[in-house]
């Protein structure tokens, strides 16, 4: 059956040879599953997804013997990995239907974000918003105007970590006195609104402590966190990969490392850099080693 598949390719890029709608595109064959349009070179059908590289492993592009269980080079199943969550076959190192790694690359790619100084930086910020978002008193319904922040039995469990909070937001106080005149504005469409409305201190109250507006550091803190990591997304679109597994690896382990810090935004897709289109993700693309970039609104 895979020769068969084989020779109609053969024949197909002999006798099929189509001009695409442009000149600049490359010349384009058929897919031997869905007969769909497939670049010269591509390893998938962008139509059906198709593996359409008889006899190369679908992981490492290795060449292999049919029936061959596992790969010389990357020790994959050269046919496919079934997901233990889907139970669905793919030949991508990540799940395309749960976005899960798969095999040992993607494993170690994951690994190699999670640990990196940006994605830690972001998690450090997300723990202090969620600090914060903790021990803020006006956060309490109860409160009324005449309630101070200073420390009362109620939160006097939480002293210890506020008292190691308190070095920070008297940092992030100043900071943010210095960016007002300083800092580019973020676009107004990427910008997190805040509901919070600053609570003046009670006059007569006996707190000596100054009064700490939370609802301007919790949502200076994520304005700060989703910048950061959408400079980290606008970065990745300049990479480009040895070959297509190898990006679109990375951009899955991209994407799955950011997802906590973007959680308000919908992702719109990929834009891809070879052709300028936008695919659900660079699984669906036949050249995205050119590299590309996932689109968030
Ligand atoms: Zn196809
Ligand atoms: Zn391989
Ligand atoms: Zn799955």
């Amino acid at each position: 059956m895979a020769s068969a598949e084989g020779e109609f390719l053969k024949k197909d890029k002999e006798n099929i040879k189509l001009k695409a709608k442009s000149a600049d595109d490359p010349v384009t064959l058929h897919c031997p599953k869905c007969g769909g349009f497939v670049f010269e070179n591509a390893d998938i059908c962008e139509s059906c997804g198709e593996w359409l590289l008889e006899g190369k492993c679908k992981f490492c592009y290795a060449d292999v013997e049919e029936g061959q269980k596992f790969c010389s080079e990357c020790g994959n199943n050269p046919e496919g990995v079934l997901c233990p969550s889907c139970n669905e076959w793919g030949h991508f190192d990540f799940c395309k239907n749960c976005k899960i790694p798969l095999t040992e690359k993607a494993k170690e790619m994951l690994d190699a974000f999670q640990n990196s100084v940006e994605i830690q930086e972001l998690s450090t910020m997300t723990q202090e918003e969620e600090s914060l978002t903790e021990l803020n008193p006006y956060e309490n319904e109860d409160i009324d105007e005449n309630t101070s922040i200073e420390i009362n039995e109620e939160t006097s469990e939480k002293k210890e970590s506020f008292d190691n909070l308190k070095s920070y937001l008297e940092k992030f106080e100043a900071q943010n006195a210095s960016e007002n005149t300083s800092k580019p504005q973020t676009p107004a469409s990427l910008e997190t609104p805040t509901k919070k409305t600053v609570l003046e201190p009670n006059p007569s109250s006996q707190s000596k402590r100054e009064p700490v507006d939370f609802g301007k550091l919790i949502a200076n803190n994520r304005k700060e966190s989703l910048s950061k990591t959408l400079k980290l997304i606008e970065k990745s679109k300049i990479k480009v990969f040895s070959n297509n597994q190898e990006s679109r690896s990375f951009h899955e382990a991209l994407q799955s490392s950011l997802a906590p810090f973007i959680k308000n935004l919908t992702c719109l897709g990929w834009l891809c850099n070879a052709y300028d289109n936008i695919h659900c993700d660079p699984e669906e693309c036949a050249k995205p080693e050119d590299g590309g970039v996932w689109l968030y609104e």
